[in-house]
């Protein structure tokens, strides 16, 4: 037998879907793709309401096992299985082993490794966004050891990527309500450890004696005071920030979408007033104001809404992922689609005078029902900040001021 480490955060262990209570149920405004069996299992089903929904309703598209077929659309723009009680249909009459894989185990993922397994929730459902933000504990990661008979068939972990991830974490944590200092951290992390090159792990004292300096700079001020001494770039935020509201208006219509519209109109409002003569400085200057008097405050007094996000980030994203990409570029992304979610925030709360916790949850799961699932997202993200970026990718420290 093989042990495989399973870890999993703690607002992931509590969820349990709200069915009808939901804000915006995972059944609206998303084309589900079911396999080839649930295709098949539902269009010779014996029960005839779900056969004759199944033959009037799912296009059979073929693409792949995974892709067999998709479900239409209702008038109301429900998955045509949804009854009036907005209850699934196919679990109320077939029961829950009647699911589609997708429908069976959404909004919960799992990232595999060779001996291990993290399991997480994406923000996508709401209700999974309200227990990440609702909880100091929620990013509080459980551990297990699992006996199985063999190992997970990907890739074992990069120790070098498992380090950064961790250290990464506990730069955030250390950060408190001001997380731009932490992403600050990682950022002088990374470029130490890019140095270092492949002999960062030969030489882990060295980056270990960093990091230690890293987090007492978080603790004396000491970011703060280097972060404060860079000149501001408010072009490239306000760039920035209208090229990526650009993007998600020009979206095809989805699920979260008139959501993040409704926001993003907000920020749009504040964005582009007085902009004679290419003034965009006073705009961004008043949605920092914003955020230091209103928004701050608020953070304040519940300190784990924005660091559990950024904390949730790291952990669901296995920042500084594998990949062709450097980890400064996806530290890059990671920070722009923050200070694109602080904005959106600081817009509301300067719009209709307060901010709560329902309008956070709202943005932020919005937000990653419209990006999220789409890789197509991720890589517009990136264009957009490729048009912006000043030299490279240090200028992420720009959106930090
Ligand atoms: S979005 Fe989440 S809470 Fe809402 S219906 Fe789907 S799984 Fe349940």
């Amino acid at each position: 037998m093989k042990e495989i480490t399973v870890i999993e955060p703690q607002f992931s262990t509590k969820f349990q879907c709200i069915g009808s209570a939901c804000r915006e149920h995972c059944c609206s405004g998303w084309r589900i793709a079911l396999d080839k069996p649930t295709v098949n299992k539902y269009l010779k089903s014996k029960v005839i309401d779900i056969r004759v929904i199944a033959n009037n309703s799912i296009d059979i598209i073929k693409k792949n096992h995974a892709n067999w077929g998709i479900v239409k659309f209702n008038e109301a723009g429900n998955c045509a299985f949804m009854d009036d009680n907005r209850l699934c249909g196919i679990h109320a009459k077939l029961g829950a082993n009647a699911l589609s894989v997708t429908c069976a185990t959404y909004p919960r993922a799992t990232t595999s490794y060779k001996t291990s397994t993290l399991k997480s929730l994406t923000l996508s459902c709401p209700e999974a966004t309200r227990l990440l933000l609702d909880s100091p504990d929620a990013m509080l990661l459980d551990e297990q050891k699992l006996l199985q008979s063999g190992f997970n068939k990907s890739p074992q972990e990069q120790n070098v990527n498992k380090l950064l991830n961790l250290m990464s974490m506990h730069l955030i944590n250390a950060s408190g309500t001001q997380v731009n200092h932490g992403l600050y951290a990682i950022a002088l992390l990374l470029l130490f450890a890019k140095k270092q090159g492949s002999e960062v792990l030969n030489n882990s004292q060295e980056i270990e004696s960093y990091f230690s300096t890293l987090i007492q700079d978080i603790e004396s001020g000491e970011i703060k005071h280097k972060l404060d001494s860079i000149a501001s770039n408010n072009q490239l935020q306000w760039s920035l920030l209208l090229r990526l509201q650009a993007y998600i208006d020009a979206n095809p219509n989805t699920r979260g979408l008139r959501r993040l519209r409704h926001f993003v109109k907000r920020l749009l409002y504040i964005q582009v007033q007085n902009i004679d003569n290419n003034q965009v400085s006073e705009n961004i200057v008043r949605l920092d104001n914003v955020w230091n008097v209103k928004v701050q405050p608020w953070l304040e007094e519940h300190p784990h809404v924005m660091q559990n996000y950024l904390l949730y980030r790291l952990y669901n994203d296995q920042f500084p992922q594998d990949s062709v990409r450097t980890p400064l570029s996806w530290l890059y992304l990671l920070t722009a689609e923050w200070y694109l979610i602080k904005s959106l925030i600081a817009a509301t709360a300067e719009l209709t005078g307060e901010i709560n916790k329902d309008d956070v949850i709202n943005i932020i799961y919005s937000f990653h029902a419209v990006t999220t699932h789409s890789p197509a997202a991720t890589q517009a993200f990136f264009d957009e900040i490729d048009k912006v970026k000043v030299n490279d990718d240090i200028s992420l420290i720009y959106l930090l001021k």
